[in-house]
């Protein structure tokens, strides 16, 4: 028997008053965001795979949202079809209603790989955009300069990439992709590369960040208590095909604080993603056979 099964815990589908409240209030602001049956079937050279099914949801105006799932069940090519760099075999994707099918300034990205120019200083990294969208110099330094503030690097303007720690380098990529006042920023397991400490202060950060800019955030993870403690819905995919298990609402009232890991709430809504994740890889491992569909 697990902690949890000893422990009483809540159902992850319990709200208390203030986490209702919040639900109430996030289903009146506009959809930003909007995934129509979204499919993306592969050719390889064992026929066709299908990497995501028939994936639908909708995101809200400065809603955070986080897809979690096993690895290879489809979070980046679901991520990719949303940036405009992976097209999709079925569905549709609509921006504020319009239908995206390329690359747009609407959407940052924030990848886990370090994607900085490395000839480039910080200060330069985050006025990229900005240049290119033609804003003159002196404006798009001083923009530059208040998104490092944001992010904690303004005494970092001048280095370059390679002085940097990992942590550093996502704070500045956060930075160059807010730059541009995208609607959404896609996260493609941006802390993924960090060791534990460095990647808890950073989702800690990333949160405070999202408190100040009105950006709405979809978020690619396959860490647990990484998706609970930033997500207001978590998106649980399943493989083979890469196709929804479940939204969660998540039931942890904010502003979130890591003491809350080891709240009744927090632990219910874990336990659920590790029956619909862990416990169905398990037993796909041990040969038990084609699984049903847990959820819908
Ligand atoms: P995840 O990010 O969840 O680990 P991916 O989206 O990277 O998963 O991959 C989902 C599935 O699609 C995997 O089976 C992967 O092998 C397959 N896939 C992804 N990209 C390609 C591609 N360009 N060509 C062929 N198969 C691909
Ligand atoms: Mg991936």
């Amino acid at each position: 028997m697990s902690v949890e099964d000893r422990l009483e815990l809540p159902s992850y589908l319990h709200h208390s008053e203030a986490v209702s409240a919040r639900f109430a209030e996030i289903r009146k602001r506009p959809t930003v965001m909007s995934l129509s049956a979204v499919s993306r079937q592969f050719d390889s050279a064992e026929g066709p795979v299908l990497a995501l099914s028939k994936v639908s949801f909708d995101v809200r105006q400065r809603e955070f949202i986080s897809v979690i799932g096993p690895s290879g069940c489809g979070k980046s090519t679901l991520i990719r079809i949303v940036a405009g760099l992976e097209t999709c075999s079925g569905g549709s994707i609509t921006i504020d209603g319009r239908e995206v099918g390329e690359p747009g300034a609407d959407r940052g990205m924030v990848f886990q790989g370090y994607t900085l120019f490395p000839w480039l200083n910080v200060k330069q990294n985050v006025m990229f955009g900005l240049k290119m969208k033609g804003v003159p110099k002196p404006k798009a330094e001083r923009a530059a300069m208040d998104w490092l503030d944001l992010v904690g690097l303004t005494q970092f303007a001048n280095h370059y990439p390679a002085q940097l720690s990992g942590g550093m380098k996502q704070r500045v990529a956060i930075a160059r992709a807010l730059a541009n006042e995208p609607r959404i920023l896609l996260m493609d397991e941006p802390f993924g590369a960090l060791d534990a400490q460095t990647r808890a202060s950073m989702q800690a950060h990333l949160l405070k960040i999202w408190k100040t800019v009105d950006v709405t955030i979809l978020f690619i993870t396959h860490d647990l208590d990484e998706a609970i403690y930033l997500s207001d819905r978590i998106v649980v995919l399943g493989a083979h095909p890469g196709r929804i298990l479940e939204i969660i609402d998540v039931p942890v009232t904010r502003p979130r604080h890591s003491d809350q890991f080891l709240s009744g709430h927090f632990l219910a809504t874990k336990k659920r993603l590790e029956q619909l994740i862990h416990d169905r890889e398990t037993s796909a491992k041990h040969g038990a056979g084609k699984l049903a569909i847990v959820a819908a």
